[in-house]
């Protein structure tokens, strides 16, 4: 059953609870307009203009009854403050997402993403890092860790060959956005380099990996070129 909102009182009810006038989308985020739909919704974040929720039980049927086609790939950290569906803005169904401590890669993350690229119509895969991210300091400070820890730190470690030993930040404490961002660019990098899939992809120009950095203190996205 449809939900008795239909899409053309939407922009409407945008305008009356303050909402950017960027119009909701009915259907997924087209290729080329990836990369600016990301930027968009994180300004919306930003402002407190979020619109995904005036769609977002529109959204829930629509996925329900005819399936899910994800635009997005997004390879995330666990970091509580780092929840992509919110901090883009995005709705049910837009985002196929991977989060584990650190956003490394592994063989399950890069399946997903074949998954989603082969099966579901994903077209654009997102490695997301961001500021003050503990797995990246822990593996900066090296200190032997309990149980299962080093699965993470070990997957980490190599993207940090050549990089300087982090400088104090204007708190007094390491600033770790160089080595997360380094993080980053290493962790797509593995990802192509172990699916052949994803790799032919974007060798077709199916494909497109961004790289982007979150700021836990201010809540901007910053895309790495
Ligand atoms: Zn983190």
């Amino acid at each position: 059953m449809r939900s008795t909102t239909s899409f053309a009182v939407i922009p409407f009810l945008a305008l009356i609870v303050g909402c950017t006038t960027t119009a909701p989308r009915t259907i997924g985020i087209k290729p080329a307009d990836a990369r600016s739909e990301l930027v968009d919704g994180n300004h919306r974040f930003l402002a407190g203009g979020m619109n995904a929720h005036s769609w977002q039980q529109e959204r829930i049927v629509h996925t329900g009854e005819f399936g899910q086609s994800p635009s997005v790939g997004v390879l995330t950290c666990a970091d509580s403050r780092t929840p992509p569906e919110l901090i883009f803005d995005q709705g049910v169904g837009d985002l196929f997402v991977v989060r584990i401590a650190g956003n490394f890669e592994d063989v399950g993350a890069t399946a997903t993403f074949e998954y989603g690229y082969s099966a579901l119509g994903m077209h654009t895969i997102l490695v997301l890092g961001h500021t003050k991210c503990g797995a990246v300091g822990a593996t900066i400070g090296g200190s032997v860790l309990p149980g299962n820890l080093p699965v993470i730190t070990n997957a980490i470690r190599p993207a940090f060959t050549g990089l300087a030993k982090p400088t104090n930040g204007a708190d007094g404490k390491p600033d770790l956005t160089p080595a997360s961002e380094a993080n980053v660019r290493w962790q797509s990098k593995q990802i192509l380099l172990r699916s052949e899939i994803l790799r032919k992809a974007k060798d077709e120009g199916k494909l497109t990996m961004l790289c982007a950095m979150y700021d836990v203190d201010t809540g901007v996205v910053r895309f790495l070129d």
